[in-house]
């Protein structure tokens, strides 16, 4: 796709790029021809103009055919040899004005309005400019409509016709010249071709754009949904390999133990029986709760979370919680201690998704700090409400880590899947549960050094 892409947009530049290249070419063959006419028409002029001084001179009355093609006058000596024979086969020879003397003759006005109607009528409508150079002046004599009054004295830098820009006008028509001599040229350029040529193809030119920019961005889209549908797919692995090794221990010693029970040694032995059922009741409990954690999962899911409100006091829920981590994080030699100062602990919260919030902050608390927790647990009023703060001294996490970790199933990789169980579905069951409750939930932390969870529950839920 990468390539085809390049590809398709190396075409559309060859493309644009020959349409400008083909539009220039038939712009320079429009000046051409405008130049040519100009050209035809000062000479034109001009050879009449002799004609008619010629017979003047002679005062003869000029015969009214003589400018027709195939009548040629052959009077004279000297003048304008055309080299177009073709159009300008009156070969005028006048003894009054050499070539040089012809070419500044040339009226400006005259050449300007040549100008211009020649250039409306190849529709080239730009702004263009032009002068006339003499080659016995070396100078530019006519600019853009005017004579330059300052003719000949070359301590004027805009006299040096090299230092002139329309010196390296693109267009150059030598005027009034002969195989053996040229006395001059109309040069004119125009400023902003390049632009005006362009201009032409910026329709195509913006609508390719935008065309491959769609392309591009949907292209990109692509990529991303695959990478994350990839990204999703591999989580759901995980899940579903955590999920069958949570589940496969508890069964695997419910089957043992209930083997045990039946064996007629045991059997008889109240006690060892008594020890079994002890088992496969702990054992069972313990799959009930993931299954419940399963079904945490079901009900992030649902579009309305119901909720039964009822007014809750925060410190009865954390002090229970507390009971229940305190024998799992002393068996790790660690300890819980709370400060539980908020002056109004009562809020208007569901107390069972409550204390789910809080066990499984807890539980993380404990599961995420191999050694020696210490977990400390706060609570302050602030205004509109309440928050909690669950806080420990475990393995903490990076940035990137904690921008994922209210995502469904995000599991920090620790390298080895089966280091701490779980299915990376608590923190958002918090979320989601929090956010039902109109509040917030923030995370902390540093690898290594900890995490802190904070948690703010209006006091009132329709306020
Ligand atoms: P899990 O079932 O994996 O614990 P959670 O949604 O509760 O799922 O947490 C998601 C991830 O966030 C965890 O896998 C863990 O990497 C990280 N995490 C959560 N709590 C803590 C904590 N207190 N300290 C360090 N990491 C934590």
């Amino acid at each position: 796709m990468t390539l085809s892409l390049i590809g398709v947009g190396a075409i559309q530049y060859y493309w644009v790029v020959k349409a400008v290249n083909l539009d220039e070419k038939n712009f320079n063959d429009k000046v051409t021809i405008a130049l040519n006419n100009v050209k035809k028409k000062i000479t034109t002029d001009t050879e009449k103009l002799m004609e008619q001084r010629y017979y003047e001179n002679l005062g003869i009355p000029q015969p009214s055919v003589s400018l027709s093609p195939g009548v040629q006058p052959e009077i004279g000596t000297v003048g304008i040899n055309q080299t177009d024979p073709a159009t300008h086969d009156i070969k005028l020879k006048s003894g009054y004005l050499n070539q040089d003397e012809l070419l500044e003759n040339i009226d400006k006005d005259v050449l300007d309005s040549y100008l211009k109607a020649e250039m409306a009528s190849k529709s080239i409508d730009i702004h263009y400019e032009y002068g006339v150079y003499s080659v016995e002046y070396n100078s530019y004599f006519i600019e853009n409509g005017s004579y330059i009054a300052t003719i000949g004295d070359t301590t004027k830098s805009s006299n040096i016709a090299a230092l002139n820009p329309l010196a390296k006008a693109e267009y150059k028509i030598p005027l009034f010249d002969n195989e053996s001599y040229s006395p001059g040229h109309l040069n004119i350029y125009f400023p902003n071709k390049k632009g005006f040529l362009w201009s032409n193809v910026l329709g195509i030119l913006i609508s390719s754009i935008i065309f491959t920019g769609l392309i591009l961005f949907c292209f990109a889209y692509t990529i991303w949904v695959i990478v994350h549908q990839k990204k999703i797919s591999e989580i759901k692995t995980d899940f579903i390999n955590n999920m069958t090794h949570e589940f496969k221990t508890p069964i695997a010693t419910i089957s043992l133990a209930s083997d045990s029970i039946l064996s007629p040694v045991i059997i008889e032995n109240k006690d060892k029986v008594k020890r079994f059922v002890g088992i496969i009741q702990q054992e069972n409990k313990r799959m009930l709760k993931q299954v419940e954690k399963v079904l945490q999962m079901a009900q992030i899911d649902k579009e309305n979370i119901e909720l039964k409100f009822n007014q809750i006091n925060i410190h009865d829920i954390i002090q229970d919680a507390a009971v229940n981590a305190e024998l799992k994080v002393q068996s790790k030699g660690g300890k819980i201690t709370a400060s539980l100062l908020a002056t109004d602990p009562v809020i208007e919260a569901d107390g069972i998704h409550l204390a789910s919030i809080v066990n499984n902050l807890l539980d993380n608390a404990e599961k995420y700090t191999p050694e020696h927790p210490d977990i400390y647990i706060e609570t302050a009023n602030i205004p509109g409400g309440l928050t909690f703060t669950v806080k420990d001294n475990g393995i903490g996490m990076n940035k990137d880590a904690l921008k994922m970790i209210f995502e469904k199933f995000y599991r920090v990789h620790t390298g080895n899947l089966h280091d701490v169980k779980g299915f990376g579905l608590g923190l958002s069951y918090v979320k989601a549960m929090v956010e039902a409750h109109h509040g917030w939930v923030k995370a902390e932390s540093e690898l290594g050094k900890g995490s802190a969870f904070t948690i703010f529950i209006p006091k009132k839920q329709n306020a």
